[in-house]
């Protein structure tokens, strides 16, 4: 060992080299989590001018969408087929495919009888086409950075420090787009939280596993009634954690990408999302055995892949200036202030026991969300964007989709970027018709 590669020692110690001096950077705008709602975001600012930050844990951008391996889109239209999400979510979709990465738009029927629609798509592709996005619309992504804590003086965030690879960082920005998922930032800053009502429970976590090559044709010939009997039939031997037989076909390959653990844990609990990634791992080789010995078309399968980490579907929800309800969407309320549509139904996993709580929607019926749900209380400069919006556990059990965070991405970085631009203002002031204006000329859909 060379001197150089020894550790310093203090008192016969070893001790850990000092960080860095703290460097600092200004930014417009600082989008916190890189997952879908966040890369749309910073996308959505930088294409407005601002000068934006992404910041994100791993190397690679996506959260839930690569990370967690959910593999597929849920609810672009009305169960009558009209088109609600559009905007930078159908770029994303557009860019996949040049690619051969995402499949088509396709209607389906599911076992309870509800029509749906999804677009499949390649995890791993995904990372390319969210790196070419925010490349080309001048983001700088801070990879590989952690949110350390920020500094608040009164109604605004001041500075967010960031832990690098290349030490501490403190970001000064106009504006910050918490899209972490669990609200970090917004849990360093003090803001507020919703909790529970009485007898609900967080929705599970998921480990997604990649399965294959599955024999297609002989897999989607089961009759609903088949698949229920399987499903139900593996969940009662204890083989697969829940009644399920979840699948999203990979585009590439004969493979697909499997949801059917269940993990009931509140995943910002860092000692319980340590257990459930290695249970959330177990359950997935249990059922892929379970695959392979019972379901048609699985015979040749093996696991392939787990992924990178617990697909999260709910932690903390923000309190923001408008809480998003169930009734809202179930009887839709025109909000003055929509900045994005939805018509994915409630869709609440049961934490124990497999259950699956599905509220369809009427043919034609849309909701909208207002920009309100995505400004939390008690600070001026900053705005929320995905899973952590301020909206109550059932519409939450809506609204989380991928699309609809994309969307309410997009939403948010212009909102940001507008915000930045009138230098000292609030988040919430900001005139909500030229933001919808903008919106709508980029595509998005409001009703
Ligand atoms: C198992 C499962 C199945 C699902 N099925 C579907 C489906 O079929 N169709 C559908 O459309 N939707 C589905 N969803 C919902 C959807 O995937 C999520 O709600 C959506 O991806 C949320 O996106 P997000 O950007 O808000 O959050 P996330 O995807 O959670 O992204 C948050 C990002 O922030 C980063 N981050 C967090 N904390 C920090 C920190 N301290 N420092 C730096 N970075 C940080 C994370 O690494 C991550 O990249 C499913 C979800 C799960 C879990």
């Amino acid at each position: 060992m060379t001197d150089d590669a020894r550790p310093a020692m203090s008192d016969g110690q070893p001790t850990i080299a000092a960080p860095h001096e703290p460097g600092t950077r200004q930014a417009d705008v600082l989008v916190c989590g890189g997952g879908v709602a966040g890369t749309m975001a910073a996308v959505a600012a930088a294409r407005r001018g601002a000068t934006t930050l992404l910041l994100e844990r791993y190397g690679f951008l996506g959260g839930n969408a690569t990370a967690g391996a959910v593999a597929q889109f849920n609810g672009w239209q009305t169960a009558g087929g009209r088109r609600v999400v559009a905007g930078l979510a159908a770029e994303v979709v557009e860019r996949l495919r040049r690619y051969g990465a995402a499949g088509e738009h396709h209607r389906f029927v599911m076992s309870t009888g509800h029509r749906m629609d999804r677009v499949e798509y390649a995890p791993e592709m995904l990372k390319l086409v969210l790196d070419e996005m925010v490349s080309e619309a001048g983001v700088q992504p801070l990879l590989h950075a952690s949110l350390l804590a920020v500094q608040r003086s009164a109604r605004r965030i001041d500075a967010v420090q960031v832990l690098t690879r290349g030490g501490m960082l403190a970001v000064r920005p106009r504006v910050v787009v918490d899209a972490s998922g669990e609200m970090e930032a917004m849990k360093l800053a003090g803001a507020e939280f919703l909790a529970l009502d009485e007898g609900e429970t967080l929705q599970p976590a998921t480990m997604m596993f990649r399965f294959g090559p599955v024999a297609f044709p002989r897999f989607e010939a089961m009759t609903p009634a088949e698949r229920e009997r399987l499903a139900r039939q593996g969940f009662e031997q204890g083989r697969l954690a829940r009644p399920a037989l979840h699948a999203a076909r990979d585009p590439y390959s004969d493979d697909a990408w499997f949801n059917i653990s269940r993990l009931a844990i509140d995943a910002s609990d860092a000692f319980a999302l340590g257990r459930a990634e290695i249970e959330g791992r177990r359950q997935a080789w249990c059922a892929a055995e379970y695959l392979r010995a019972c379901v048609p078309g699985c015979e040749r399968g093996h696991l392939v892949a787990f992924g990178t980490q617990l697909g999260v579907r709910e932690t903390r929800r923000v309190r923001g200036l408008h809480l998003l309800t169930a009734e809202e969407l179930l009887e839709p309320t025109a909000f003055a202030d929509a900045i994005a549509a939805g018509a994915y139904p409630i869709d609440i996993h049961a934490a124990s026991g497999g259950g699956l709580e599905f509220a369809a929607l009427g043919d034609d019926h849309a909701y909208g969300i207002p920009f309100r749900s995505l400004v939390p209380c008690g600070l001026d400069n900053a705005l929320v964007a995905g899973r952590g919006l301020s909206a109550t556990h059932r519409a939450l059990a809506a609204v989380r989709v991928m699309t609809i965070s994309m969307a309410l991405g997009q939403a948010a970085g212009t909102a940001a970027a507008l915000a930045a631009a009138q230098q000292g203002s609030h988040v919430g002031q900001i005139p909500i018709e030229r933001l919808r204006g903008i919106l709508q000329a980029d595509g998005a859909c409001l009703a």
